[in-house]
């Protein structure tokens, strides 16, 4: 990897909701591990000067920052400068390269609406400022498969593919690098996997969060594109990739590519989508709506490890907890050397993705007794988040010094869009599901084997799963 760190921060869309509730935050932590100190520039157009940025930051840093030292607050605001103007303004760029001054390498966070994404490039690029810069754009990265190619070749016109840093903040949390981690840095999971002993993968993305306000923002995406498309095909990547040569460079997203790439596109009767009752009558939400709030899908992999084992994935919101978890099932062993065994659960490896980190190893041991019948129990291991880096801690420091390994390249994001593209258009209209529940029973439907879905517990180890079947309506 090249470090060239830059020298300059731009923050487009200073003034907007991502900057005050993560951004901000983020900035303050980078400065108080002293992995930041150069100029942070806000351009946004409420006609307010560098003061008035300095306030919304302090305020997010009140709002969000546990006990916040008012040096590195200070230190912070001493960073921030300030342009005004609207970004289809070429005279706002001209600005912005007046205040960058002697900076050379800056970099450039779209923090925008995605509209605005292409004017803001090619304003950049017109006003001498995309030279030697890089860019961070924010998701949804297109709509589907052709706006994302068309967004790949317009930012390609400014920025090579080395300077386009595209956040999925997935990619810098703890957990999710810890997938990584787990499955390479040791040996014992390597023999079992695989389809001989895998027999299939499920991954829930849950929330308890409705769509927070932002209905007019979800009316446009709903889950698959809000969250499938990216989050869970990033997870369902660092699950089933070959092992990388190294970490570093580009080793990482080449392997996340091919196994993207050999997911079969999804059809139609793959993919069960719902809505929350209620969700209709949201704020800026259309009163028949059949954007899903929930979905749920089996993938396939055409690949050598993994052909036969479905990878089972589910989103939704109003959920009844938060949580982020990877069951892998393996198969059983292959002869019942004790008879009836009593536990009704498979071998399985548990992650534990958010709001906390945990592994677990689910297995069987013998009840205690005379008769030779067993349990299921499960190995834990939780490891609390506390000092770690949040995700756009992590994220914007990696761009500041050019590591591209945890940002989605070009042919990452085209091949995640591939696998459900055939699904954005003309499904069926989604299931109502109650506010608070599972989301639709006609999910059950999808999955194959002896159990069913895999249900998150508000904490780690209390975690739900039945293994009768629910009969479908
Ligand atoms: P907001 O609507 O809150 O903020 C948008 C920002 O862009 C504002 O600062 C706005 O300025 C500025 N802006 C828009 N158009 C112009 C223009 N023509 N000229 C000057 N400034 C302009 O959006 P968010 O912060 O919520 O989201 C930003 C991006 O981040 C989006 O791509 C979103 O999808 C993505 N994102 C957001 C998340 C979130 O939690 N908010 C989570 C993940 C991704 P003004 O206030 O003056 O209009």
């Amino acid at each position: 990897m090249e470090r060239r760190d830059c020298d300059a921060l731009v923050l487009f869309g200073a003034t907007g909701d991502l900057c005050y509730r993560k951004i901000f935050p983020a900035l303050y932590q980078l400065v108080r591990r002293q992995l930041l100190d150069i100029p942070v520039i806000g351009v946004a157009r409420q006609g307010s000067e560098v003061d008035g940025l300095r306030d919304r930051v302090r305020k997010s840093v009140q709002e969000f920052v546990k006990d916040p030292d008012t040096a590195v607050v200070g230190r912070l605001t001493g960073l921030l400068r300030y342009v005004d103007g609207d970004y289809n303004d070429r005279a706002t760029f001209n600005a912005l390269r007046k205040a960058l001054g002697d900076a050379q390498r800056p970099l450039h966070y779209l923090a925008i609406p995605p509209s605005m994404f292409a004017t803001v490039a090619e304003h950049l690029s017109a006003t001498g400022s995309a030279t030697s810069a890089r860019i961070v754009v924010e998701k949804p990265f297109g709509r589907d498969l052709a706006s994302a190619q068309e967004l790949n070749r317009t930012l390609h016109k400014h920025f090579p593919e080395s300077s386009i840093f595209r956040i999925d903040h997935y990619l810098g949390k703890e957990a999710v690098q810890n997938l990584l981690y787990f499955r390479f840095a040791n040996s014992f999971l390597e023999p079992v996997w695989n389809r001989n002993y895998v027999a299939s993968v499920q991954i829930t993305m849950a929330e308890t969060l409705d769509v927070a306000g932002r209905g007019r923002f979800y009316e446009e995406a709903g889950a698959i594109r809000d969250v499938m498309q990216n989050h869970l095909m990033q997870i369902v990547a660092l699950l089933a990739l070959e092992p990388p040569v190294t970490i570093e460079g580009e080793a990482l997203r080449d392997e996340k590519v091919k196994v993207l790439r050999a997911v079969r596109p999804l059809r139609p009767a793959q993919v069960v989508r719902g809505q929350y009752a209620g969700y209709r009558k949201e704020q800026g939400v259309a009163a028949d709506s059949q954007v899903e709030t929930y979905a749920a899908m089996a993938l396939a992999i055409d690949s050598w490890r993994w052909s036969g084992v479905p990878f089972y994935l589910r989103a939704g919101k109003r959920l009844p907890v938060t949580a982020t978890e990877v069951v892998l099932d393996l198969r059983p062993p292959p002869a019942n050397v004790f008879g009836d065994f009593g536990p009704e659960l498979p071998n399985h490896v548990r992650f534990r993705v958010g709001p906390d980190v945990a592994i677990a190893l689910g297995a069987h041991t013998k009840k205690s007794g005379p008769v030779m019948t067993g349990r299921d129990v499960e190995l834990f291991v939780a490891q609390q988040q506390g000092a770690d880096m949040d995700a756009y801690e992590v994220l914007i420091s990696a761009a500041l010094i050019g590591d591209t390994t945890h940002f989605a390249r070009e042919d990452e994001v085209e091949a995640a869009w591939a696998i459900v593209d055939p699904v954005l258009r003309g499904l069926p209209a989604p299931y109502e599901y109650v506010a608070g529940s599972w989301g639709p029973p006609q999910a059950e439907k999808l999955l194959q084997g002896p159990c069913g879905w895999h249900n998150p517990g508000a904490r780690a180890q209390d975690w739900t799963r039945s293994c009768a079947r629910v009969a479908p309506d």
